[in-house]
This record gives structure tokens, sequence and C-alpha cells, in this order.
């Protein structure tokens, strides 16, 4: 299932550009079937730097501490069958980083706000 850090982020992910609603539906469907964990959501909109896609409704970040080394190989396949930008394809659907302080590091899975469309790719 898809929990919640914080209890006002499952009103936040259902105002989310909806492709990447379906995308993280899908991820936790792959998630439970292959390993049978959860997905724990710690942010969504993110109103305070126009950069962001968090600002586009168009990121969510994901804990990544529950995970074994394994189940994170599995989870960068899986999410990178979705094609974030055709045209600029180093750009990715998920990447693993850290926060800016350089600390708390988490999945980033995002979605492409100038486009109406995602593909997934073979
Ligand atoms: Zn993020």
């Amino acid at each position: 299932m898809i929990k919640f850090k914080h209890p006002h982020l499952e009103a936040e992910f259902e105002k989310l550009d909806y492709r990447l609603q379906v995308q993280a539906y899908a991820l936790v469907g792959f998630l439970q079937h292959k390993f049978g964990v959860d997905l724990v959501v710690t942010s969504c909109i993110r109103m305070e730097d126009m950069t962001s896609v968090h600002y586009y409704l168009c990121g969510l970040d994901f804990r990544e501490s529950e995970y074994t080394a394994e189940m994170k190989e599995s989870i960068k396949m899986f999410c990178n069958h979705f094609i974030y930008d055709e045209n600029r394809p180093r750009k990715k659907a998920l990447f693993h980083h850290a926060n800016r302080s350089g600390t708390g590091q988490h999945f980033h899975f995002q979605v492409f706000p100038s486009s109406d469309t995602t593909r997934i790719k073979k």
C-alpha cells in the first residue's frame, strides 16, 4: 500500500499530476508483488521553489531506508521504464539522492510538467 509520512501528504498525493499517481500505483503494485513491501511517501507538493517539478505537482519523494540493495536496484529498473522526456533521454523518471542539506537519502519520482503524456519503454 501507499503510506504517508505525514497525514496531509495523502491529500497532496491526490492532487498530483495523474500520470505520476498512475506511476506510483504501478510501482507499489510491483513492490507488493515482488517483495511484499510498501511505499512511504515523504513529500509531494512544494510551492517554495518554481524550478522544482514538485512545484508543478509532478514530483513525488519516497523513503528508501527500508529497502535492501536488491530492492533499490529493482525499483530503479522498474521506474526507469517510464520515460521522463523523450527529447532528453538523460533525464530520468526516478533518481536517488540526498536532500539539499546533504542528508536524508530518498527516491525522487517525476513526470515532465511540459508534457501531457508519459510513455513506457521496453
Ligand atoms: Zn523530489
